[in-house]
């Protein structure tokens, strides 16, 4: 089996259920060293080893919704809520123009009211707007309407991360409250696709009662929905949740993280896989593990300390005492440190979108 993976990693050929499967099942070297190695070679083909940088705004903790695992949602009482200034937003846009990273996430819980949104396509004006260089905006605001989608891609905003979380949706029943409904997250998509952002999705991994093969078909989902974008990362216990009251001591599963980014890798080929926040939780070179299993992007924290200890989404969340200039010191150390170069003042759009919108009219192909 092995060998026929990094045999199509070699002939630029996607690996199927099965091998997705195996990959998850591996425990043991030398395989697991082989199995990075493939993945990290057909990102290295696909997109050089570059690292694209977003500079992560939370702009808002608060949420209308209330997801079983977040530390964030709703029901958690223990939370000191904030949104942030329009003006306090432009500083961190302001900020990741100085540092170069090139473009932004805004991401925050969840709001659909009239104000969220006028307030949102307003923001993305004034960021648009800018003097200096053009700023790439991804968003990850939730679940909202076809008309907001495509108000807030009239304002300026790109690319759009939504997770699904998981695409069973007897898993996802387990998740959320009977009133979150997976099949509207995946209209969403649709909905995304169709307002004209490069879409991405993606899932939390060793979840309590998740099992391989439901991970294995997540990644199928993704390649099915034909996505941009991947984020996913290990999920991480919040003592304020439902989830992380019911098991209270669960082991997060760094390796299972990597495996699902190389299995991805080697699944949907030249999709833009970010190394989430979650792996350096679980390890302080956890982000950097993420890259040499098949990742290219980061997304360090350009907000003020002042809220980062209120976007607790789960336990022990790193970052909180590191202010932007130290977390972009750092980031650089690291990622020059493992042979992987870092590229300045790009949007970084998905090869996969550029792939299939050559030809057809795409906000991306007249950035950068
Ligand atoms: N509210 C928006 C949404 O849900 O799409 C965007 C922000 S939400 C905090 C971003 C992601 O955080 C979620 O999609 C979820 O996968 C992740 N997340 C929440 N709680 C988590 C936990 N306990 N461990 C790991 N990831 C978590
Ligand atoms: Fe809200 Fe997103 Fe957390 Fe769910 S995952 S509770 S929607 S912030």
């Amino acid at each position: 089996m092995i060998e026929r993976i990094k045999n199509k990693a070699l002939t630029g050929e996607r690996i199927s259920r099965e091998e997705i499967l195996y990959i998850l099942r591996c425990n043991e070297e030398p395989a697991l060293k082989e199995i990075f190695d493939a993945a990290y070679s057909v990102k290295v083909r696909e997109v050089g080893k570059k690292v694209h940088l977003r500079g992560l705004v939370e702009i808002s903790n608060i949420c209308t919704k209330n997801c079983y695992y977040c530390g964030i949602r709703k029901g958690n009482s223990e939370v000191t809520r904030y949104a942030l200034s329009q003006e306090e937003i432009l500083d961190c846009a302001r900020l990741t123009q100085k540092f170069e990273y090139g473009s932004l996430v805004l991401q925050a819980g969840e709001r659909s009211d009239a104000a969220f949104v006028d307030f949102i396509e307003d923001t993305l004006q004034k960021i648009k707007a800018l003097p200096g260089p053009e700023l790439g905006i991804t968003l990850s605001l939730g679940e909202q309407s076809p008309e907001t989608y495509k108000r807030w891609f009239a304002a300026g905003a790109h690319r759009y991360l939504l997770r699904i979380e998981t695409s069973s949706s007897e898993f996802y029943k387990e998740l959320h409250p009977a009133d979150h409904l997976l099949s509207e997250r995946k209209k969403c998509l649709d909905y995304l696709r169709e307002a004209g952002y490069q879409v991405g999705t993606g899932v939390m991994s060793g979840l309590p009662g998740q099992t391989l093969e439901s991970l294995a078909d997540d990644i199928e989902f993704f390649h099915k929905q034909d996505v941009d974008m991947i984020g996913m990362g290990p999920y991480i216990t919040h003592h304020a949740t439902p989830l992380g009251q019911k098991f209270p001591n669960y082991a997060s599963d760094l390796l299972l993280g990597l495996k699902m980014i190389a299995a991805t890798r080697l699944a949907l080929i030249n999709v833009n896989i970010a190394s989430t926040t979650a792996l350096q939780t679980l390890a302080p070179d956890g982000r950097e593990c993420g890259l040499l299993a098949g990742a290219n992007v980061i997304m360090p924290n350009v907000g003020d300390l002042v809220h980062r200890k209120d976007y607790l989404l789960y336990e022990n969340k790193p970052g909180t005492d590191e202010n932007a200039a130290d977390i972009r010191q750092n980031l650089e150390q690291a990622i020059s440190a493992i042979g992987e170069e870092i590229e300045y003042n790009t949007w970084g759009d998905s090869p996969h979108h550029t792939f299939f919108s050559a030809g057809k009219e795409s906000r991306q192909r007249k950035g950068r």
